[in-house]
């Protein structure tokens, strides 16, 4: 049964995903903000196991049901709002950068403060998609997920392809 080398992979592009822009004004941008996407991605999809370790199939608790789902996704909506915020400031440093000649150290502060914020934006934003792609995987495992702590098996999406299909679980 896959673990980590599923959960973290996936995570991270789930993270890097939800946080890319078709709007970002350069590539550098957009790169920013991706990978820092990912990386919020790889810890949320690396949450659950830190919470509940992985020592059986049927490990699953609080921090694998889908409450915890419902919770990541308030959460969600919360960073989201905060990743606007810090997106309006970033785009403030940038028009303060261009104020003065690009070799200044005012230059050098506001590119250096716009790049924080669109790094912490993106994190922000990743780590709840990351968080719930490890219970979506995780319910469609034979063991599912619980709906509010113990594990009973509840599958909020009915497992395809069981035999052969996807099998991301925790170990
Ligand atoms: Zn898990």
């Amino acid at each position: 049964m896959p673990g980590r080398d599923v959960h973290w992979p996936v995570g991270s592009v789930i993270g890097a995903v939800s946080v890319s822009r078709a709007d970002a004004r350069s590539a550098e941008e957009w790169l920013t903000e991706v990978i820092w996407g990912a990386l919020g991605g790889l810890l949320g999809a690396a949450l659950p196991d830190m919470l509940e370790p992985a020592d059986t199939p049927r490990h699953r608790g609080g921090a694998h049901s889908v409450l915890a789902g419902l919770t990541a996704i308030w959460i969600n909506q919360q960073a989201r709002r905060l990743r606007g915020q810090w997106l309006e400031e970033a785009e403030t440093c940038r028009h303060m950068a261009r104020q003065y000649p690009s070799w200044s150290a005012e230059t050098r502060y506001w590119r250096d403060r716009e790049a924080r914020l669109r790094s912490a934006s993106g994190f922000v934003a990743g780590v709840s998609p990351g968080y719930l792609s490890h219970l979506l995987l995780d319910s469609q495992t034979p063991a599912g997920i619980p709906l509010v702590g113990t594990s009973t098996g509840y599958r909020p999406v009915k497992a395809r392809r069981r035999a052969g299909g996807i099998t991301a679980g925790c170990r």
